[in-house]
Order: C-alpha cells, then sequence, then structure tokens
C-alpha cells in the first residue's frame, strides 16, 4: 500500500493556481519572515522540558498579534486565546522541543547548540523532528487569522507544547488545566512534517493514525559465577536471549493478525568479561499498538514471558525478572470523522489532488492524541506535510540516495514547502471550522 502511494506521489507536480486566494496570498507574503522564524528556531533549539526562550518567542509573536497569552502552563507551555465572538471554540498545537542529536546536515543555519540532559549525558541538540516547522507555520497561521478576524467567529486558542518527545508534554498542559482555565475546544488541530512524503504534499488519516508507545526496562536476573562452572550459576545471558526469542511469539502468535502491534528490544546489555557469568542483563524495549486491549495483552505478556522463562531456568523466587513500564507513554492518536474527511477534502479542493494523499497509518507515537483522549467528543485532527526536498525525493525514487528519516542529524525538509503548506491548510482548516 505504502509502495502504491510512494509512486503516485513521483508523479506529482506543484503548480500554484494563479487565482487570487486570500489565504494563499496572506502565506506567501509572510513566508520569507516566517523563514527567518524557522532558522531562528533550528539554529536555537532547546530539549524537552527546557524549550524557555522558544515559548517565550511564540508568546511574544501571540501577543503582538492581539492575543490573550499565559505562559508557564505545564512547565514551558503556552496558551494564546483569541475571542471573536460566540462560535466553536478551535485549538490548534505546535510542539517545541528538539531532540538531543548532533546535527550534521551541513545547513548554514545549522544548531551548533550543546547541552546536557537530564540523564546527565552531554550532547548536542536539533530540531531532527521538525519541530521548528511546526512553531513557524503556527506564527503564520495565528497572524493570518489575527488579521482575517471578519471571515470567522468563534474563540481560537492557539499553543505552544512542551516536551512530545518525551510524550509528557500534553499530559503535563491538561493536569494544568488546559481544558479549565483556558475555554476547552471542540476541536483541535496539528500537523507534523514528514520525512516519507514529497515536499509541500499533504497526508491524511482517518481513524488510528499513530501508535500507543511505551517504554519497558526488562532486568532479568540470574546468580553469577565462574565462566568455567556454568553448573554452579544462573545464567542471565542465555535467560536474557530465551526471552527475546520468546518476546517475539507475542505479535506472531498472541495478538490478533488484523490488530497492529510490535514489540522490539532495543537494547541488550550484560556481563563484563569473557569468562565471568553476571549476575544481571538490562534489555530497553520500545512496545507499539493501536488499541488499548492490544497494548495491555503486549505488556502483560512481556511480563508473563519473562517470568515464564526465569521458572523454566530454575531461577529461584527472589532473583525473578523485574519488569517496569515506564511512564513515558505515549497514546495512540485517533483522527476523528467527520473532521478528518472534510478537511481531507477541502485541502484537495485547495491544493489538487495529487498533493493530498490518504496516508497510512504508523506505528511512531505523538502524544497530540491526549488532548483528544481527555475528553473524547473533541474532533480531532493531525495530519502530515512533506518535507522530502524535490531532488532528494527524484534522486531516491531512482534507487540513487536513500532518504533520512525523522530524528535523523541529516534531516533538512524543504522548509518553505513545509511552512508555506501547512500555513495555508492551518488556516483554510481554521476558517472552515470557525465559519459563521
Ligand atoms: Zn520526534
Ligand atoms: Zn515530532
Amino acid at each position: 500500500m505504502f509502495r502504491t502511494l510512494l509512486l503516485a506521489a513521483t508523479a506529482m507536480t506543484f503548480a500554484v493556481p494563479a487565482a487570487a486566494d486570500p489565504i494563499r496570498e496572506a502565506t506567501q507574503r509572510a513566508l520569507p519572515q516566517l523563514i527567518d522564524f524557522y532558522r531562528d528556531f533550528h539554529a536555537n533549539p532547546e530539549l524537552s522540558l527546557h524549550e524557555v526562550k522558544t515559548a517565550a518567542k511564540l508568546a511574544a509573536e501571540a501577543r503582538k498579534a492581539g492575543f490573550e497569552v499565559t505562559e508557564r502552563v505545564g512547565g514551558t507551555g503556552v496558551v494564546a486565546v483569541l475571542r471573536n465572538g460566540p462560535g466553536p471554540i478551535l485549538m490548534i498545537r505546535a510542539d517545541m522541543d528538539a531532540l538531543p542529536v548532533t546535527e550534521e546536515t551541513g545547513l548554514p543555519f545549522a544548531s551548533k547548540v550543546r547541552a546536557t540532559t537530564d540523564e546527565g549525558q552531554e550532547t548536542g541538540v536539533m530540531h531532527a523532528c521538525g519541530h521548528d516547522t511546526h512553531m513557524a507555520a503556527w506564527i503564520g497561521t495565528l497572524r493570518n487569522l489575527a488579521s482575517m478576524k471578519d471571515r470567522w467567529r468563534g474563540t481560537l486558542v492557539m499553543i505552544g507544547q512542551p516536551a512530545e518527545e518525551r510524550g509528557m508534554g500534553a499530559r503535563m498542559m491538561l493536569d494544568d488545566g488546559l481544558y479549565t482555565r483556558f475555554p476547552k475546544p471542540q476541536y483541535a488541530l496539528a500537523f507534523h512534517d514528514s520525512a516519507s512524503l514529497p515536499a509541500g504534499t499533504i497526508g491524511v488519516t482517518s481513524g488510528y493514525a499513530l501508535a500507543n508507545v511505551d517504554s519497558v526496562d526488562l532486568i532479568v536476573r540470574g546468580i553469577g559465577g565462574h565462566g568455567a562452572y556454568p553448573h554452579t550459576t544462573k545464567d542471565p545471558v542465555v535467560l536474557a536471549a530465551r526471552i527475546v526469542t520468546a518476546l517475539q511469539t507475542l505479535v506472531s502468535r498472541e495478538v490478533d493478525p488484523q490488530q497492529p502491534a510490535v514489540v522490539t528490544v532495543g537494547s541488550i546489555h550484560g556481563g563484563s568479561k569473557h569468562n565471568i557469568i553476571g549476575s544481571d542483563v538490562t534489555m530497553l524495549l520500545t512496545v507499539r499498538s493501536y488499541t488499548p486491549e492490544v497494548r495491555r495483552q503486549l505488556l502483560d505478556g512481556i511480563a508473563r514471558i519473562a517470568r515464564g522463562e526465569a521458572i523454566a531456568a530454575g531461577v529461584p523466587e527472589d532473583r525473578m525478572p523485574v519488569v517496569t513500564v515506564k511512564d513515558e507513554y505515549t497514546p495512540s492518536t485517533f483522527n476523528t470523522e467527520p473532521q478528518t474527511g472534510q478537511l481531507q477534502a477541502l485541502w484537495t479542493e485547495r491544493f489538487g489532488k495529487d498533493r493530498v494523499v490518504a496516508t497510512p497509518a504508523v506505528m511512531g507515537g505523538e502524544d497530540f492524541g491526549r488532548f483528544h483522549l481527555a475528553d473524547k467528543s473533541i474532533q480531532s485532527t493531525i495530519f502530515w506535510v512533506g518535507g522530502v526536498p524535490r531532488a532528494k525525493w527524484d534522486e531516491a525514487q531512482a534507487g540513487k540516495a536513500s532518504l533520512p528519516s525523522l530524528h535523523s542529524a541529516h534531516w533538512a525538509p524543504d522548509a518553505e514547502a513545509v511552512v508555506g503548506t501547512a500555513t495555508e491548510a492551518m488556516t483554510a482548516a481554521a476558517l472552515y471550522i470557525l465559519k459563521h
């Protein structure tokens, strides 16, 4: 299915209709300035929960556009409200955090920022997920809508969200009264730049769009000793190997084949020397699903398999594996109907069908889904905006290059195409939702 999508996308054209359109005109006029914002965000990235200067820039721009602004909502979160008479309440979100990645794009405005993570690791910092494009388009949308107040009615709530990359920011803002201290939205919108769609293309997924993401620490404990005398030990390396293999049957043998699920052991560490049997092995897992039922099934299954294999290996009760489901959980993101389909139709009319494609759901995560889960009556849509530069896309299609993914040190989206398309799409969507 995805292959078909890629082939279809190859034939795309980017002709902009000449017909005067106020949203497109306003966006194109603002674009050079929005790109300045993008480059400034890009050159000055801040890690999750540390988005202090970034948040201040968003707050200042919202104030200038006439919004009522509250800062430090759920950590560094920004809430900007524009009331424009009675009518629907729409929330538009941009995430603000960057990643502990040392940039290798070679861009003239590449980040040289270094920081220490909350875990104490010294690292480069980079907007490797493109949240800089999200914020630039957020400013563009906010300015467009402030200048078009005669074309809509209702209340606009624009939020800058911290710590998306750690799956915490949306929850922190909700816990800090996002829906009680400020107008509670009936509609919610966000977009994410895409490293698998050509620049300027919009991708829309109906229903589940992104996955439940759980991180699990699994510590396998044995009884250490001399490598030459294994019979006097309980070898945690052999036990860990069995657990890794048995975990593969969760998806292949236990979960309904119609239900997407992933169990990946991303890290495994144990032992120190050739001839020593260590006493434990630490494994770090990522676990992905869409529904709460499959999520429960996987997490329970991991604990059961770990314990079962330990019993089979003769590990004593007080050395059973320790399974910890981490707090940094991202729930799956669900795009609701009818809003998602309506917006897809609206954008198809505006950009042409070559630039708006139905994209399959992915097993990546996004905590935007929490804003809908906190009140399921909220109509919610997150959409993709392609960022792969045209020349790179063509090279990749010809098999001459491979494309960097999001989070790569080489991810350099075509920012003009992403910010321009997203600002226009978001403005048009807001005017549609807030029509009077
Ligand atoms: Zn990311
Ligand atoms: Zn992201």
